[in-house]
């Protein structure tokens, strides 16, 4: 189990799926856990499950008057902050040529300038505790090129970037930032009509682990990145993808 005592942590989008599965390992492991999500009904199904070590508010990651009010909230509930998780995220699927526009800016919106605002927000709260986790959840997507995600895509990207910088700046406010890359993971984000026609059998049967990853998994590298065990670590980025990244199972026809 992570050592998480005492934590004081914020997760965007941890309503359901990835960040949920944070929520509960981090109130099991010992952390106050305030879980932010435009998802009121699901995010308060979830904080009364945690009991009173979690509390519910609800967050637009694409505002920064929402922002405010919530490192407001913060500060006034728990003095300051040692962990945000950067988690919430959206896709949308199509072709480079039949993207919208609107698609496009809204994946940036809530993925890459929800990060930005985020990690800005945390700053000074965290400086009230004396340093600071912030841990920004990217994606495999933020590693290589994944065709008809192109916005999703230029977010997880900008989020490796993002963190790396950020480790830089922050690094003598004793806060460490680094990005976490997912590959596919069971959670609503994948299993909605868009994915309806890929075939997930040829996927995951070729990985070196051949299955989808689980939210729990996940939860588990986050946990580690919140926790004074990851003392040593930032602007890293931490791969968890099954083996998805670790190299081509086709065999060369050519030598
Ligand atoms: P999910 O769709 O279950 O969860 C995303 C959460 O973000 C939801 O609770 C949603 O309400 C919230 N959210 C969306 N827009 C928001 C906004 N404007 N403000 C606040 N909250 C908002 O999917 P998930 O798989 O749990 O996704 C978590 C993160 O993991 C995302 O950043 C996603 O891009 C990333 N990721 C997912 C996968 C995967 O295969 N599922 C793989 C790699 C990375």
């Amino acid at each position: 189990m992570p050592e998480l005592e005492g934590k004081r942590a914020l997760i965007t989008g941890g309503a359901r799926g990835q960040g949920a599965a944070a929520a509960r390992l981090f109130v099991a492991s010992g952390a106050r856990v305030m879980v932010a999500d435009v998802l009121d009904t699901e995010g308060a199904a979830l904080v009364a499950e945690l009991g009173p070590s979690a509390l519910f508010v609800h967050l637009d990651v694409t505002s920064e008057q929402s922002w405010a009010a919530v490192a407001q909230l913060v500060l006034e509930q728990w003095g300051g902050l040692d962990v945000l998780v950067n988690n919430a995220g959206i896709l949308r699927a199509a072709a480079l040529e039949n993207m919208s526009l609107l698609d496009y800016q809204q994946v940036i919106a809530v993925n890459q300038v929800g990060c930005f605002l985020g990690m800005q927000a945390a700053i000074a709260p965290m400086r009230a505790a004396g340093g600071g986790s912030i841990v920004n959840i990217s994606s495999v997507a933020g590693l290589k090129g994944v065709p008809g995600v192109m916005g999703y895509v230029a977010s997880k990207w900008a989020i490796r970037g993002m963190s790396k910088a950020a480790a830089m700046e922050l690094g003598p406010d004793h806060i460490r930032v680094n990005s976490v890359h997912p590959g596919a993971i069971d959670t609503d984000m994948i299993n909605g009509p868009d994915f309806a026609a890929v075939d997930r059998s040829a996927h995951f049967s070729v990985l070196p682990v051949p299955r989808i990853g689980r939210p729990d998994e996940v939860a588990q590298l986050v946990a580690f990145l919140a926790s004074d065990a990851s003392s040593y670590c930032t602007g890293g980025e931490f791969l968890i993808d099954g083996g998805e990244l670790a190299g081509s199972t086709r065999v060369p026809t050519e030598p």
